[in-house]
């Protein structure tokens, strides 16, 4: 027998036309790309939303269609998300740290015809164009008077773009599980893999990333997703905030410290999300300029493992609590995210912190199991590890155009390639990506430990380990380290401070010191470069 309730399908325009009805006067508030502060509201978005998809409409753009956007977070580029996806077409964000390379290849895979970019991007689109033979014409996110002479074909500035189109454009009916929005991965190996999520899969995740343990979003929040709309969908901030009336402040291309700093200062802003690299860079501004952190009350950390001093630091010196994350493009991204127990409090404070340097717990709507090398279940007793596998559903089934075949069992897990534990309660640690994992003499070191360890002393700034060959023991772990600035740190200094906070074995065979360690375009650190780099390092154990 079928329910009799209504039949409301699951469609991401919904969330702005909430927040325009319920939400309207809040504000959503921007550092520009042209420099000054820009202040708009839901309802203000939520009419020019339906502006542009009917301005999308009368340029052609039909279900369906990919657009493209190479952006950073900011109020037109919101209308872009809601505008597009609203009219049924699939919002492509691009991410420009990536090789103009890969930017080409997955322009010309995704299939866009127009691309919406802003200012920064023109030198780079301008170099890329003749390689992006579909794209018939380039959206500058800028008005009329500041919109600058470019050799791009078919130019237009986004004000006058949006003029072309009526305020009351009626959403069309579209089927929840109509596509949306398409990420590619920044897989390390191969071509990036597109991941493409649905109306109904973004809406999903937002309600449950929404809820109290996780996100816990409220409309007398103020939430700052420093983390890009191009970057996993934003953590899915972008539907979460609409959908409960919280203010959003986006940070433009400015993520520097003192940007940072200056807009959580003036926008009291309590919640915000990010990679470690940027909150590393907003602590030392703090600490080089006094600054406090006044309205600040919760950090989300996700994207690579959070070292415990940013943890220690925003907790202790500032009073911020610190939520560590872990999520992929694949997953729409939340997968978990730390949440207290009934009887956390009662922990004493070092394994509190031990809890809290997991990357936390799924939410309804995220099955996870960790298995061994043959797919059996390994034990949820926080100690095993094994490769972690994923289903729900903002999960993804496929990659676009079916790329890479077939990617979940016949139970439809899919392998997330990152090696962790799980416990009884549902935390999850990563121990490594597994292709990072150490095999040393048939066992397993992890390389996201060594680092977490290895960054808590004082001296060092960033910390890499990676395996190196090594005749008996097929892989031995190398300690990459870079040294904070003025501070005098030695091979010796950093083996003693792993030397009893790790088993023996697995304290590494070398150190070695240099000025930078490579990242990929997310902020990760970049192994593949890495073990590149020290393939021929020659280990004083071999
Ligand atoms: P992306 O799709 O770019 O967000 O990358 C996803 C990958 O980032 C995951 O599969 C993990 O390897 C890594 N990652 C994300 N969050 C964390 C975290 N909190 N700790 C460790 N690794 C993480």
């Amino acid at each position: 027998m079928r329910g009799l309730m209504q039949d409301w399908p699951l469609l991401t325009h919904t969330i702005i036309d909430h927040a325009a009805k319920f939400h309207g006067q809040i504000e959503v508030v921007t550092r520009s790309v042209e420099g000054p502060i820009h202040r708009t509201s839901y309802a203000e978005i939520s009419v020019r939303s339906r502006r542009l998809a009917d301005a999308l409409r009368r340029h052609g753009v039909d279900e369906g269609d990919v657009v493209a956007s190479l952006a950073w977070n900011t109020w037109r580029h919101v209308e872009l998300w809601y505008g597009a996806m609203g009219l049924g077409a699939v919002v492509h964000t691009i991410n420009p740290r990536l090789f103009p390379a890969q930017i080409d290849y997955i322009v010309n895979h995704a299939g866009a015809r127009l691309i919406f970019t802003d200012l920064t991007f023109l030198p780079l689109l301008e170099t890329l164009a003749p390689r992006l033979g579909r794209i018939e014409a380039y959206v500058v996110l800028t008005g009329p008077q500041t919109m600058p002479e470019t050799s791009l074909p078919g130019a237009m500035d986004y004000e006058t773009f949006l003029s072309h189109g009526e305020p009351d454009f009626p959403w069309p009916k579209l089927d929840e599980n109509t596509a949306c929005g398409l990420c590619y991965t920044s897989g390390t190996t191969g071509n990036p893999k597109g991941v493409l999520y649905s109306h109904r899969s973004n809406v999903l995740h937002a309600m449950a990333c929404a809820a109290p343990d996780l996100f816990g979003l409220r409309a007398r929040d103020v939430l700052m997703p420093v983390v890009p709309m191009f970057h996993a969908n934003a953590w899915a901030t972008i539907f979460m905030a609409p959908m409960a009336g919280t203010k959003l402040v986006m940070p433009g291309g400015a993520m520097d410290g003192a940007s940072l700093h200056q807009l959580l200062e003036d926008e009291g802003v309590t919640v915000t999300a990010a990679v470690p690299t940027v909150w590393m860079m907003l602590l030392q501004h703090l600490q080089e300029t006094g600054g406090a952190l006044s309205s600040l009350e919760r950090i989300y950390i996700g994207g690579a493992a959070c070292p415990e001093i940013i943890i220690e630091t925003f907790e202790e010196k500032y009073g911020v609590e610190v939520f560590h994350a872990w999520g992929m493009t694949e997953m729409s991204p939340i997968g978990t995210v730390y949440g207290a127990l009934a009887d956390t409090g009662k922990l004493d404070s070092p394994d509190l912190r031990k809890l809290k340097l997991k990357q936390g717990r799924p939410p309804y709507t995220v099955d996870l199991r960790i298995a061994d090398d043959k797919g059996d279940d390994l034990a949820r007793n926080g100690k095993a590890f094994g490769h972690l596998q994923a289903r729900g559903p903002a999960v993804v089934a496929v990659y676009f155009k079916g790329e890479g075949g077939r990617i979940t069992d016949a139970r439809g897990w899919f392998d997330t390639g990152d090696v962790s534990t799980l416990d009884a309660n549902g935390f999850m640690e990563i121990t490594d990506r597994a292709k990072d994992v150490i095999k040393s003499g048939g066992e397993w070191i992890s390389t996201i430990e060594l680092e977490n360890i290895t960054v808590g002393h004082e001296d060092v700034a960033e910390a890499a380990v990676i395996g190196v060959a090594h005749p008996k023991w097929t892989e031995r772990p190398l300690l990459i380290v870079v040294a904070r600035e003025g501070c005098d740190i030695d091979r010796d200094g950093v083996l003693d401070h792993l030397a009893g906070r790790v088993a023996d074995w697995w304290v590494p065979d070398d150190v070695v010191f240099v000025d930078e360690i490579p990242h990929t375009a997310t902020g990760k650190i970049n192994k593949l470069a890495l073990r590149e780099k020290f393939r021929d390092h020659k280990l004083p154990t071999t």
